[in-house]
């Protein structure tokens, strides 16, 4: 059923790569306008030149989410969808592998892209998205809910993340939704700690872990930001945190 974000406006984060990217490609697919942010340069070559613009700047800085969210006024004339999704990972690293110094500087490392820098996207797009009532969505992850799946810096954060979807759901409504999607793994760029000279991490369970039995590709949670966007969600989706993880919350982490 193409067509579903028809006349919408979206600002993606992290739209450079794995999931953003999917995520922009199908709203594009579905008719909307999407500005693009990340700290890459983003082409989402799907051929819907005149409907994207991508914009560089670091998600940590509210200067830059203000220019994002002018960049779509500016260019498209309204907001009506924010989907705050650029992340990174803690490969996993043991709280006791930290060293308290460590800690310190990795926590505002991997706290202010994760966790602020859904909050100032936000917070920034907030009144215009109370002009269109409209909604913010959140990628979240299976660390949103379950431990074992990251290390404590990255649970923690996801955690921090389902709370912050349940708090703006109450703040926002009646007139924003907001929801999140959880994921499960997806084998994507998603980057480690700098602080730390972690490498992008693609490591995950085999698909004969998972109950489904298949690895997922970015493309297979797009639909669920479409759907949480669309006219058909308007009336009761707030406050959900929509878990997509080929069963591996049900199964549990692997030891
Ligand atoms: P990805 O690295 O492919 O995409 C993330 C994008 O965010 C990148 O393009 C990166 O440049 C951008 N980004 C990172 N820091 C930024 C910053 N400070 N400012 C602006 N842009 C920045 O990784 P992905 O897997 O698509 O991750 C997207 C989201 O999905 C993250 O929130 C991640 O936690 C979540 N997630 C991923 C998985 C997985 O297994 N890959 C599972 C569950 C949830």
């Amino acid at each position: 059923m193409p067509g579903q974000l028809t006349n919408k406006v979206a600002l993606v984060t992290g739209a450079a790569s794995g999931i953003g990217r999917a995520v922009a490609q199908s709203f594009l697919a579905e008719g909307a306008k999407v500005v693009g942010f990340d700290r890459h340069e983003s082409d989402v070559g799907t051929g819907h030149d005149a409907a994207y613009v991508g914009m560089v700047g670091d998600v940590r800085l509210a200067a830059d989410n203000r220019r994002a969210v002018e960049l779509a006024i500016q260019r498209f004339g309204q907001l009506d969808i924010l989907v705050a999704n650029a992340g990174i990972y803690d490969n996993r690293r043991r709280f006791l592998a930290f060293t308290p110094e460590e800690l310190d500087t990795a926590f505002d490392e991997l706290f202010g892209i994760n966790v602020k820098g859904y909050m100032l996207a936000a917070r920034t797009a907030a009144d215009s998205l109370a002009k269109t009532h409209g909604c913010i969505i959140f990628t979240s992850s299976v660390s949103g809910s379950h431990a074992g799946f990251g290390g404590s810096l990255y649970v923690a954060a996801k955690h921090a993340v389902n709370g912050l979807t349940r708090q703006l759901a109450l703040e926002l409504a009646p007139e924003i939704r907001v929801n999140a999607v959880a994921p499960g793994f997806v084998p994507t760029n998603l980057g480690g700690l700098e602080s730390l000279g972690q490498a992008p991490s693609n490591t995950g369970p085999s698909a004969a872990d998972l109950p489904l039995q298949v690895i997922a590709a970015a493309q297979d949670y797009a639909s669920a930001y479409v759907f949480l966007a669309s006219e058909a969600a308007t009336r009761m989706a707030t406050g959900s945190v929509l878990e997509l993880d080929g069963g591996a919350a049900a199964r549990g982490p692997r030891r």
